[in-house]
């Protein structure tokens, strides 16, 4: 296969995935929005709920950005051993998030930190992030998160001292929520890495607010016992949506974890605002290739 055909191939994949993620929420965060809204009993949070739901159907109807905020472009790419190029991927993911600023458009976000110089395309020193895993098989499969700054701003690193186990884990994860409070526009999905090290924590903590669907159960039964006890106590803490008091103060809690060094429990939170962005695309070795939510 030639690689220029597959080098647009899968540019065209990601200008297209980019656009979806931005307009369209997804199916399984629309319906968790919708339970949210219809759990709620504080006419302030409900009133936000269905402000968020109009949103949405505007952002639909008008082929638009449904946040003002592009946030910071993360790929998650799962590439497989027999793709034929591996060379054109990050070229291509990077000229994608070019072109859509221009033909979406979208809003350039990327600053340089410590000039604020603006690059004016949403690209900059490692940025769109990409993370590439390597898989069996021949396609190349990518999720875009245009990962907003809001919810960004207040995630947080804990390293107790790891003789406190889970007690620390939940006490960390409702400080965190408290602390947050309206800053990452909820409700979220508030993503927890436990384990590895310090940036493997934060790393699995993302990849779970943001990449993990809706609805979807922890595959381990202890992990997901924590997750609906910590989703229990964080409706509990009166936040609400956008932080008008209320109990739609989380969507869901996800956790994950590495195997950590025994002298050390690194804890990740990473938070998702309600404007879950995410889009896959599937790209053959023909280049032909498919895009979804
Ligand atoms: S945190 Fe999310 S909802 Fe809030 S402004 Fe940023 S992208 Fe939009």
């Amino acid at each position: 296969m030639n690689n220029r055909i597959l080098e647009e191939a899968i540019e065209k994949a990601a200008i297209e995935a980019i656009a979806k993620a931005v307009i369209y929420i997804p199916p399984d965060v629309k319906k968790a929005l919708i339970e949210a809204f219809n759990n709620e009993v504080s006419e302030a949070s409900r009133l936000q709920i269905k402000a968020i739901l109009k949103n949405i159907e505007l952002a639909e109807k008008m082929k638009m950005p449904l946040c003002q905020d592009t946030g910071i472009i993360m790929y998650y790419v799962r590439v497989g051993y027999e793709f034929p190029s591996f060379k054109v991927i990050e070229k291509s993911l990077v000229n994608a998030v070019k072109i859509a600023t221009n033909t979406i458009p979208l809003r350039p976000n990327t600053v340089h930190p410590f000039t604020g110089e603006n690059p004016g395309n949403n690209i900059g020193r490692y940025i769109p992030y990409i993370n590439i895993e390597f898989i069996d098989g021949d396609e190349l499969e990518f999720t875009v998160v245009p990962k907003g700054g809001g919810s960004e701003y207040v995630s947080v690193l804990k390293m107790p001292p790891p003789g406190e186990g889970v007690r620390a884990i939940k006490k960390a994860v409702v400080d965190a929520v408290l602390r947050a409070g309206s800053i990452p526009c909820p409700p979220t999905v508030v993503g927890v890495g436990i384990g590895g090290g310090s940036d493997i924590a934060l790393h699995l903590a993302k990849k779970a607010a943001c990449l993990r669907k809706l609805g979807s159960s922890n595959p381990d039964p202890v992990l997901d016992k924590l997750e609906k006890e910590l989703y229990e106590a964080l409706n509990e803490l009166g936040i609400g949506a956008m932080g008008v008091g209320g109990r739609s103060t989380v969507l869901a809690v996800h956790i994950d974890y590495a195997h950590r060094h025994p002298a050390t429990l690194p804890i990740g939170i990473v938070f998702q605002c309600w404007a879950i962005r995410r889009a896959t695309a599937r790209i053959s070795r023909d280049g032909s290739f498919k895009v979804f939510q």
